[in-house]
């Protein structure tokens, strides 16, 4: 008998109907003598019509009371999710994160689990019931409700597997696994039987929403068997292993998968002067805001100044602005501009570090699309570009094509 925590995304309980799909499902499970912690996540739409709900009253509306509305979305579905198991005469119990007692920090809206005390689910479980827990969320030291960051169910899933040693997480969501890009954008992307953690690290934290980045670091560091499959038909999905598991693969592949950001934003100063201490200059005030700064690239001029430029999250893009603009007063820069209507698009894959001019096959593949880069940043396993927004669908069409990731001769 094995234990298994299960995780249905939006879509796959985005209605009545839904829901009692996956009330079957949980019982064929459960009927082949596995125990079941299933996490769900609000009715697809609804944690959108929460936020949207709350920027009516106020459009900057955010830390504690955000939270207790968008947690009302998770806790429909245990409720209505319990009610079709019981309904089907399966135990079945919902629990808040609250109440299971998924402790997090204060940080509210994109809190991180500290501790879970899983001594209620172990005992719902003895008693042979089916314990379904509210995705996203949890409360801090106080009580205050938490949540943990948009697409934070799967860390739930992850985190209660991780503190109930269960043998397998299995992510379900509205796609049978994780792809070679995402399948959304490219038609002919691939399914890949497996990929490592750190690969799936650098997808999730490059831009492929398909698992919270969070989630892949807690099952990496836990070593949390992690599986993603469809709720809709059966397969095998995909396994996100550790590499130690990968020596038995034929012949590994340069490039897994292609990841891509839109939600990327690009600002330049001009004019600096190249002094000790200019970068901290221009970048302590950016991060005195909260925000994080991605690629940063600096260029020396010929007249001994220095242009500045990196990247910030989409949203963050105006309050940035308005920082760089008083740093330049401040510095004597020449001019301040910038562009949020740039893409990041990368190329991921642990077969990188064995294998050389990967990046200038990437420059070459969108140079031949007339695709000009904006900014470069590489790392061991991964080669990262920014360019115009409106290249983004030829850019990941092209890299996928370039790349022949289409092509399953490897597995
Ligand atoms: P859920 O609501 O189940 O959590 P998400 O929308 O968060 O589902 O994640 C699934 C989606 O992730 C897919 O519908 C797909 O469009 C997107 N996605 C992005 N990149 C990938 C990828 N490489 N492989 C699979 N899906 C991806
Ligand atoms: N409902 C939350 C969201 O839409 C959490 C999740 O689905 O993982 O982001
Ligand atoms: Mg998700």
């Amino acid at each position: 008998m094995a234990l298994i925590v299960q995780k249905y995304g939006g879509t796959s309980v985005g209605s009545v109907e839904r829901i009692e799909a996956v009330a079957d499902k949980i019982i064929g499970y459960k009927q082949q003598g596995n125990d079941l912690v299933v996490v769900v996540s609000a009715m697809s739409g609804e944690t959108n019509r929460l936020t949207e709900l709350a920027k009516q009253i106020d459009p900057r509306a955010r830390g504690r009371e955000l939270d207790v509305l968008l947690t009302t979305g998770e806790q429909v579905t245990i409720a209505l999710l319990s009610m079709a198991l019981q309904k089907r005469g399966f135990p079945a119990r919902s629990y808040t994160g609250g109440q299971v007692r998924i402790l997090t920090d204060d940080a509210h809206n994109k809190a991180r689990i500290l501790s879970i005390d899983a001594d209620n689910i172990r005992r719902d479980l003895e008693l042979g019931r089916i314990v379904v827990v509210a995705g996203f969320q949890g409360v801090d030291a106080d009580g205050n409700i938490t949540t943990l960051g948009r697409g934070g169910s799967d860390t739930t899933g992850v985190a209660l597997a991780a503190a109930l040693k269960a043998d397998e997480c299995q992510i379900f969501t509205d796609v049978d696994g994780v792809y070679t890009t995402d399948p959304r954008v490219v038609a002919e992307a691939r399914r890949l039987e497996r990929i490592t953690f750190e690969e799936m690290l650098e997808m999730a934290s490059l831009g492929s929403k398909v698992l919270q980045i969070r989630a892949v670091e807690f099952a990496g560091k836990y070593n949390v068997p992690l599986r993603v499959l469809s709720s809709f038909e059966e397969g095998e999905g995909t396994l996100i292993t550790s590499d130690d598991n990968e020596e038995d693969s034929v012949e590994q592949a340069v490039i897994s998968g292609i990841a891509f950001n839109r939600d990327e934003a690009q600002l330049t100063i001009n004019g600096v002067p190249d002094t000790p201490g200019v970068a901290y200059e221009i970048l302590g005030p950016v991060s005195d805001a909260n925000i994080e700064v991605d690629m940063i690239v600096q260029n020396i001029g010929a007249d001994g100044s220095t242009d500045f430029t990196f990247t910030v999250h989409r949203n963050d893009y105006e309050a940035a602005l308005e920082i760089l603009q008083n740093t330049a007063e401040k510095l004597g820069a020449r001019e301040v501009s910038g562009n949020n209507r740039i893409v990041k698009l990368s190329i991921v894959g642990v077969g990188m570090r064995s294998h050389a001019g990967i990046a200038s096959r990437m420059f070459e593949i969108l140079a031949r699309e007339g695709i000009n880069i904006l900014m470069i940043s590489t790392s061991e396993i991964k080669v990262s570009v920014v360019v115009d927004e409106k290249y983004l669908e030829l850019g990941v069409r092209a890299l996928h094509d370039g790349f022949d990731l289409a092509d399953d001769s490897e597995e």
